[in-house]
């Protein structure tokens, strides 16, 4: 009997502390386990960048391209006008002139002005033979009035100053001109100066 007694005190203490105290072991028991998440997702999140050695993805700027000049020693025989008319001793009359005519009394070597892809070849009576590179997601270069024996096919991979053909009068409508390259430069598929994106002077 005094052992029940006593047993039964001792659990009307328990009770009585756990009444008292129940809500603090509770609380810190579910601080300790907050604390341990923490502590092992930082760990793990730690080793994760400890194993990762790829180097981070550098970010290219692709309008940044440089172009060099498509012939060698070359000068410029048309300026690009895309608003002004000028004079074409070809047609006899004015209009706007959407590229640069280039001509070197050195070379008829054309050139590629930087890497890209040969996409389009072809010939008209008006451009002549064409070769169309195409260098990022944002330039394309344009060469026309080439001789039809063009050094490059379509889906090439040219290298900046890689030959891709001569040059010629095979552009009818510029064909008084003589052999000269008729260079177009295009960015985000609109027509620019080329001259503003090469190394030239106007002789
Ligand atoms: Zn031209």
């Amino acid at each position: 009997m005094e052992n029940n007694i006593k047993f039964n005190k001792r659990g009307e203490k328990f009770l009585s502390f756990m009444k008292k105290y129940g809500y603090y072991i509770f609380a810190g028991l579910i601080i300790v386990a907050i604390t341990l998440t923490v502590v092992l997702t930082t760990t793990s999140k730690g080793s994760d960048l400890n194993i990762d050695t790829t180097p981070p993805t550098e970010e290219v700027d692709a309008y940044a391209l440089k172009f060099d000049l498509p012939l060698a020693d070359c000068s410029i025989l048309k300026v690009y006008s895309s608003d002004k008319l000028i004079f074409n001793d070809t047609l006899g009359w004015f209009e706007t002139h959407h590229g640069l005519d280039l001509v070197s009394a050195k070379s008829s070597d054309v050139l590629a002005a930087a890497e890209g892809k040969v996409t389009e070849i072809y010939t008209s009576d008006l451009e002549g033979t064409v070769v169309v590179i195409e260098h990022n997601e944002v330039y394309t270069s344009k060469y026309a009035s080439l001789n039809s024996d063009v050094a490059v096919k379509v889906g090439d991979t040219v290298k900046r100053g890689q030959k891709i053909g001569t040059t010629s009068a095979s552009a009818k409508n510029e064909v008084n001109s003589g052999a000269h390259l008729h260079f177009e430069l295009f960015m985000d598929e609109n027509e620019v100066n080329p001259a503003d994106y090469l190394n030239i002077e106007e002789k």
